[in-house]
């Protein structure tokens, strides 16, 4: 561990293997996988399709190069552009990368504009990843003390406040977009308003700004939809994703419509791993899996069963003091700071994550079942209780 650049806090735990829902540590012990390696494990670990998927397309092709054509990225392009309203795609490696994308097509969108400056709205509690660009984007000051300058062109603002995105369209005129996740999920499990979103959608229509979704979290299934966006009943022009659609391969995409869709031309992106056949090939593997599996809908109700028993056995002790979030991405917001869970879980032989102090957050693989997300939210609702 010593040769590793000390950038996380790791816990004592190291795991050799995982099955389903699922993790075994090097000592053999069994953990229940409450996080997915933060959302990205939706089909859980070792699932045999997306592992037959890797050993298939590593037998025939892992790389090739953008210079040339891959057949997995345009399929995956075209999957994703039939389950969404979107119209083309780029591939990068991770969620930063998606988004660095969205932001530099926010830029020439802006550039074309005339607009010599053009900034992006971001919000408060944000969290877009670590990259310059997106660090600065980012509503966090501690992920950004220590690097600045900043990437400058960003407008910060308070989440779920309408008017103030009417303020910044009437006084500063180098906004050329609106970026935010539509639920928070980094900054506390936070979903936007609907009524608000859809007004920033209508203000964004109006100045001709482009709305862009950070789905790098909520994308997926992950909310009960294959994008957070599409249960909210307004269409972005460009949506970005990662974390949950590999499954644990790197890759990264941002989707675009409209305009937006016709930003990039040759040289004004590129990523050299971006979209490899292989990511591109388990990429589509996953996809097929929560559509067949009908992952979404679990994701719906296993949201809904883990919140109820959470609730009904801490509802007397008074400490749940609020639960957000929506399908299987969860926040559950106690009376006090409550970090010392995270290691108590482990010690439970559950892996759930703290966010915000206070916040216990739950992101299982969607494929858990009944009577794993029953002695998930059972483990938890003991662990709040024996705080
Ligand atoms: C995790 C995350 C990112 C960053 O993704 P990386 O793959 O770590 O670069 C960006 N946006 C959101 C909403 C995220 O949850």
């Amino acid at each position: 561990m010593s040769a590793l650049m000390p950038t996380y806090a790791r816990l004592p735990v190291t795991f050799s293997h995982g099955e389903g829902v699922y993790l075994f540590d090097t000592e053999g012990r069994r953990y229940l996988d409450g996080l997915s390696g933060i959302a990205v494990n939706g089909l859980g670990h070792a699932h045999p399709a997306v592992t037959r998927t890797i050993r298939e397309q590593a037998d025939k092709l892992v790389h090739a190069s953008n210079l040339y054509g891959i057949a997995p990225q345009e399929q995956l392009a075209e999957r994703l552009v039939e389950l969404t309203d979107m119209e083309n795609c780029f591939f990068g490696n991770s969620g930063a990368e998606a988004n660095e994308a969205a932001i530099k097509l926010a830029r020439l969108h802006g550039h074309n504009r005339g607009v010599e400056k053009p900034a992006i709205i971001v919000l408060e509690g944000a969290f877009h990843g670590r990259t310059l660009a997106t660090l600065s984007a980012t509503g966090n000051r501690k992920i950004q003390a220590g690097f600045e300058p900043l990437v400058s062109g960003f407008v910060r603002a308070p989440r779920n406040d309408a008017e103030a995105i009417r303020q910044i369209a009437a006084n500063n005129p180098d906004v050329v977009a609106f970026l935010a996740e539509p639920v928070q999920g980094e900054g506390g499990v936070y979903p936007l308003d609907r009524d608000y979103l859809q007004a920033v959608r209508q203000i964004c229509t109006e100045q001709g700004w482009l709305m862009m979704l950070d789905e790098v979290q909520t994308g997926n299934g992950r909310t009960g939809t294959w994008f957070a966006y599409q249960d909210l009943g307004f269409t972005p022009d460009v949506v970005t994703t990662a974390k949950g659609l590999g499954n644990g391969v790197p890759i990264g995409a941002c989707l675009a419509r409209g305009d937006a869709a016709a930003l990039f031309g040759p040289g004004h992106h590129g990523s050299t791993y971006g979209g490899n056949p292989l990511v591109c090939s388990v990429a589509l593997t996953v996809i097929e899996t929560i559509a067949s599996e009908n992952l979404m809908s679990n994701a719906t109700k296993m949201g809904a069963l883990i919140r109820e028993i959470i609730h009904g056995k801490t509802k007397s002790s008074g400490r749940l003091v609020e639960t957000r979030g929506k399908g299987l991405m969860l926040g559950f917001q106690l009376d006090r700071d409550c970090p010392e869970l995270v290691a108590r879980a482990l010690e439970a032989g559950l892996l759930i994550n703290v966010t915000s102090g206070n916040t216990v957050r739950l992101l299982p693989p969607l494929l858990i079942s009944e009577s794993e997300a029953t002695e998930l939210a059972n483990g938890v609702a003991e662990l709040i209780l024996g705080l």
